[in-house]
């Protein structure tokens, strides 16, 4: 059984705690190989690598940094294939959105090669006489990331191009679910000329995550999983004095209003909610229209669709949608439904049955639509992170934004509508980061910030874009008297502007 392993100080490492975990290929049911995890004397060896790369680093022209990733970017676009094949066999996603998540994650790495321009500073002349000020915006050390196993290249791509810029070094822990993608990415990185230690791998669960949190090296903490481990690693690093970021779990609701193209809506329910097979922090879980008619009108159009959802092995060009990433996570989602059944939604389709020939242990769940769900059930409160969408009716516009201001997260939400005005109303008043306006997935692009509100954001920045480099740097001013600007003798009082 092949063991995957850490990267550290610049090439690959085995594990040495002894502490493995299985990893498997959800399409098959099959074990693929195991993971080294990590024991905190295996992260310190890591941190002190990264940290002993820094001085060089930080010191290395942005312009320099940049070519760097510029090389990166480019391997990334000529191997995105081989990068999708590894994704799809340890995450079961199908391999074109496998590709997609690559390209998103490029698109930041293509940000981050305007290092030079983004770490910019300010000067202002004669803040005072013949005095200068000027603000600059410095590297922290060595920052670290943890990251979910439903995005193992993306997710990591929204932190490390705009750490490794901005002049860090980048200490990644990605998920035990899916962890190779990680190391490809560390070899390609390499490759591309990055110095050694600058970007490090550890594997590994709660052991690895809490050592990275205590170590007093780690400077800053990007964490992207599921609220209640958001809500733990921003405590801790309060505690432990590190800056951090930590974005949670969703339940992203789609309002239709009687006015919208209902086939637009549909097609666009259909993706964003079976997608990735619906394990994506930006999938519309509740769908939610207004009016009974609107309702019966969507339902009619969805129904069909639902049924004829082509689920497959990640590998079949045909498949619209994969399995889930694990055992326990589709026992997980079918006890939601369940429950959903249980607390009395009308269950119009149900995806519990499905079993794939040839792939009989797989974990697949087929496409499922609830209706008539409402805000006391647990399959409306609760994430489920699954091919489950359910609709809310709502009876007026009113009802659907007091439902989703009252709601726990806050990621996405969106409207589909042709009424300018309901569309402006929506955006200014709703309470949530990330809005689209007839974009089922608003997902932000690399040169803007990706993050959501409440229970799905802790800390003040969100991920890459502007916020990126702001989180990923320091600010310092210094401001500046020359022989000819100084005044004789000494001053006792505040200095003032004069
Ligand atoms: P998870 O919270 O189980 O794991 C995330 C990371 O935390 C992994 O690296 C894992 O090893 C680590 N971890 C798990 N338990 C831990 C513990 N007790 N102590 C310390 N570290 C621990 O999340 P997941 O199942 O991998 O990912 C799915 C979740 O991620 C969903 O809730 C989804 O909404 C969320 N997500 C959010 C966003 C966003 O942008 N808000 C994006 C992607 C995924």
């Amino acid at each position: 059984m092949h063991t995957i392993g850490h990267f550290v100080g610049g090439s690959q490492v085995a594990g040495r705690s002894g502490r493995t975990t299985p990893v498997f290929n959800p399409a098959t049911g099959e074990q693929s190989a195991e993971v080294a995890l990590a024991s905190a004397e295996e992260v310190g060896a890591a941190v002190a690598a990264a940290r002993a790369a820094f001085p060089a680093w930080a010191a290395t022209p942005p312009l320099r940094r940049a070519r760097i990733l510029n090389k990166f970017l480019r391997l990334l676009e000529e191997r995105i294939d081989e990068l999708a094949a590894v994704i799809t066999a340890e995450h079961g996603k199908v391999l074109s959105d496998a590709k997609g998540e690559i390209q998103r994650g490029m698109e930041v790495v293509e940000f981050a090669t305007g290092a030079p321009q983004l770490l910019k500073g300010e000067i202002t002349e004669n803040v005072g006489t013949r005095v200068d000020s000027h603000s600059l915006r410095q590297p922290l050390g060595v920052v670290a990331g943890i990251t979910p196993f439903n995005f193992p290249a993306m997710v990591p791509m929204w932190m490390f191009p705009v750490a490794l810029a901005c002049g860090n070094c980048f200490v990644l822990k990605p998920s035990e679910r899916d962890p190779s993608a990680a190391l490809v990415m560390a070899e390609w990185l390499k490759e591309a000329g990055l110095p050694d230690g600058v970007f490090t791998v550890v594997q590994g669960d709660k052991e690895a995550v809490d050592a990275l949190l205590h170590h007093p090296d780690i400077s800053a903490v990007s964490f992207v999983g599921s609220t209640p481990i958001a809500k733990y690693i921003y405590e801790t690093a309060a505690r432990t004095g590190k800056r951090a970021q930590c974005l949670g779990g969703a339940k992203n609701h789609m309002v239709v209003m009687p006015d919208a193209d209902m086939d637009q809506a549909v097609d666009a329910l259909m993706g964003a909610a079976y997608g990735s097979a619906g394990e994506r922090c930006m999938a519309i879980s509740v769908a939610v229209p207004i009016g009974e008619e609107t309702a019966d009108r969507l339902i009619e159009k969805l129904v069909p669709k639902v049924r004829a959802l082509k689920v497959g092995p990640g590998t079949d060009p045909e498949a619209e949608m994969g399995p889930l990433v694990t055992a326990q996570h589709r026992d997980k989602v079918k006890g939601y439904i369940d429950r959903g059944v249980a607390e009395g939604a009308e269950l119009v389709v149900d995806g519990r049955g499905l079993t794939l020939q040839g792939y009989e242990n797989g974990y697949f769940v087929g496409g499922t639509l609830f209706d008539r769900v409402t805000p006391e059930m647990t399959i409306y409160k609760e994430e489920i992170f699954g091919p489950v969408l359910a609709v809310a009716r709502a009876a007026d516009y009113e009802t659907a934004a007091r439902m989703i201001n009252e709601h726990e997260f806050g990621n996405g939400t969106a409207i589909f509508t042709r009424d300018g005005d309901a569309a402006r109303e929506f955006a200014h008043q709703i309470q949530v980061g990330m809005v689209g306006i007839n974009v089922p997935i608003p997902v932000p692009m690399a040169f803007h910030s990706f993050g959501g509100w409440k229970a799905s954001l802790f800390g003040d920045h969100h991920m890459h874009g502007p916020e990126g480099v702001r989180f990923y740097t320091r600010l310092k001013t210094i401001t500046t008297r020359w022989p000819t600007g100084i005044r004789a003798g000494a001053e006792f009082v505040m200095p003032t502007m004069r």
